[in-house]
């Protein structure tokens, strides 16, 4: 390896964590290594709070020629599941991550996180403490009144020992004793005052089984696990600020030979969601949707099915940043970022969502025509495709009125539009049910002069509708997402009351009978498109079957071409 510090330019940080490993590196600290890691506890899926912390810490080593470590953090056997461990997996390598040979469980280092809690107690650094939890909490004091030495607290080394040793055999009942650290019952720091290193918990565990009856804490085990690891810079979220102290008391006091360094950053926080495990947990547990995965969730596994690409979501991260201090993130930052991707990759389509019958009277009896659509727009390398157009065509319900107003450019008794690609048509009636007065169908002529929608005369139309020929039609269920949650800060609710109350009813509509473009029945569960004026959708990649597409909608279009081509002079 080449010495850091010896190389002439330094380049330069986009942040005062970079920043902080730059200078580490040129001093020499750690040997001049870069190791982060990912430390998630299997206890949920993966959300987009996660995410940011993935890709700064992947991220950072990337760039930097350094590793990270993919660790679970796994030390509470009560919530934790395999189902997570692999779901987790799975996230971090689609966001785009390789964490190669460097998978660790903490869990992993249960035997040595346990000898070292033998080596405090014999430095007469940690005891054994028979207080129940109320009474730890009592003993704890408050912010103003310094805490209250524990009546254990001076027990001797070899009595420690040999309790501690029991507490391992199983000797004990769940929550009547734990081991603590001897620290400092006064200190204004309440990480300080003798925390809990190991409780007494007869469950089993998803890796090892029944072999333990007690648990470390994560305060205890963390910094020793990164040490293990041989981590240089453990980057965690603001709340863990208070804990650094505690972090490095126990880095120090014990024989690790690593000094990994903690540094904190604010975590990410997204406007109209939550994104607590716990919240999203009781989200899946009380059905309030479909599972982890439904398509309206900010878990990872959500986002994917509801079309977002690994892209997106890294480019969301990248452009919030690392900071300080707290701050929430507009969603729209988010829909931005997938627009800005699929703009210029997702393949165009014509879909009509609430479709409505056209019938061209003019047209040649038995006729269909293979018209020239642009595949994207963004992309001349994309090409064209054949789209067929007929007699019968369906249109969006809403393009048309009975009595249109004047600033509606669509089609009226009447009017005419372009049609997409095709024609310009004329309107010449419509017909409705006799029973609720609901428009049918409506009734067109063509002008045969203005095939792929020019017209040779300079006469202008105000709208271009997109349609799709409705023998040729392939239906399909189309899902529209909104936010989940109708309040812009859903956990702002007074006292006493549930942020569920701020879910929001209509945050899924399901239309069960769109008519497609019929290219679109074969399309690829997990694929990506724009259907013109309505969005970018993605084929549910759980869902969805060639013949019986079911597609989710990522995002809307921030514009309809409509209004683009008027902008862009009509093309
Ligand atoms: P939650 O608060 O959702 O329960 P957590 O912090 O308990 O999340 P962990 O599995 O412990 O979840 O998190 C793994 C890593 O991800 C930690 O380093 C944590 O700091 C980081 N992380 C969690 N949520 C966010 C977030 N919203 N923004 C940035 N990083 C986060
Ligand atoms: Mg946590």
């Amino acid at each position: 390896m080449s010495d850091p510090a010896a190389s002439a330019s330094v380049p330069e940080a986009a942040h005062f964590i970079e920043e902080r490993i730059l200078a580490d590196r040129a001093s020499g600290k750690h040997g001049g290594r870069l190791n982060t890691r990912f430390p998630p506890e299997p206890n949920g899926y993966l959300h987009i709070g996660h995410a940011k912390a993935i890709c700064v810490n992947f991220g950072l080593a990337l760039r930097h020629g350094g590793v990270c470590n993919l660790r679970f953090d796994d030390t509470n056997p009560t919530t934790e599941e395999v189902e997570y461990v692999e779901s987790i997996q799975k996230d971090v390598r689609w966001l785009g991550f390789d964490w190669g040979e460097r998978l660790f469980y903490a869990s992993g280092f249960f035997e040595q996180i346990y000898g070292f809690a033998e080596e405090l107690v014999t430095k007469g650094l940690a005891y054994v403490c028979d207080l129940n939890g109320d009474d730890v909490s009592r003993y704890r004091g408050s912010l103003t009144a310094p805490g209250k030495d524990s009546p254990f607290r001076s027990r001797t080394v070899a009595e420690n020992l040999d309790l501690l040793r029991r507490m391992r055999a199983g000797e004990f009942e769940e929550g009547s004793r734990t081991l603590r650290a001897k620290i400092d019952m006064a200190s204004p720091n309440f990480n300080m005052r003798d925390p809990v290193l190991y409780r007494i918990l007869k469950k089993p565990h998803h890796r090892t089984g029944s072999a333990w009856s007690i648990y470390p804490t994560y305060d205890y085990a963390h910094p020793i696990c990164d040490a293990l690891e041989g981590i240089t810079h453990s980057l965690c979220t603001l709340e863990f600020e208070n804990h650094r102290p505690l972090y490095n008391w126990v880095r120090d006091n014990v024989s690790v030979a690593a000094k990994p360094e903690q540094i904190e950053f604010a975590r990410l926080n997204l406007t109209y969601t939550v994104l607590s495990k716990r919240k999203l947990l009781r989200l899946v547990q009380e059905k309030r949707v479909s599972g982890w995965d439904d398509p309206r969730m900010p878990t990872i596994s959500g986002l994917r099915r509801r079309g977002y690409t690994p892209e997106a979501i890294r480019t969301l991260c990248e452009r919030v940043g690392v900071a300080k201090f707290n701050s929430t993130v507009e969603v729209v930052q988010l829909e931005n970022a997938l627009r800005d991707d699929l703009n210029k990759r997702a393949p165009r389509a014509m879909a009509v969502l609430r479709p409505l019958e056209l019938v061209i009277e003019n047209w040649p009896a038995g006729k269909v025509e293979e018209l020239d659509a642009v595949n994207n727009p963004e992309d001349p390398s994309a090409g064209t495709r054949k789209v067929a157009f007929g007699a019968r065509l369906f249109i969006e319900r809403e393009d048309f009125r009975a009595d249109p107003p004047k600033d509606f450019f669509r089609l009226g008794p009447g009017r005419e539009v372009r049609l997409r690609y095709a024609y310009f048509v004329t309107c010449t009636g419509f017909d409705t049910d006799p029973a609720t007065g609901e428009v049918i169908r409506v009734r067109c002529t063509y002008d045969p002069a203005t095939k792929g929608g020019d017209s040779p005369d300079g006469r202008k139309v105000k709208g271009t509708i997109h349609w799709v020929s409705a023998e040729h039609a392939q239906r399909a269920q189309v899902r529209l997402y909104d936010h989940l949650f109708a309040a812009e800060f859903p956990e702002d609710v007074p006292e006493g009351t549930d942020f569920m109350v701020n879910l929001n009813p209509r945050s899924l509509e399901v239309l069960a009978d769109a008519a497609l473009e019929p290219m679109l029945g074969t399309a690829a569960p997990g694929s990506r498109w724009q259907f013109e004026r309505h969005g970018y959708f993605c084929a549910d990649e759980k869902d969805s079957r060639p013949g019986a597409p079911i597609f989710n909608r990522a995002v809307s279009l921030k514009d309809t071409w409509a209004k683009v081509e008027k902008r862009k002079g009509g093309k």
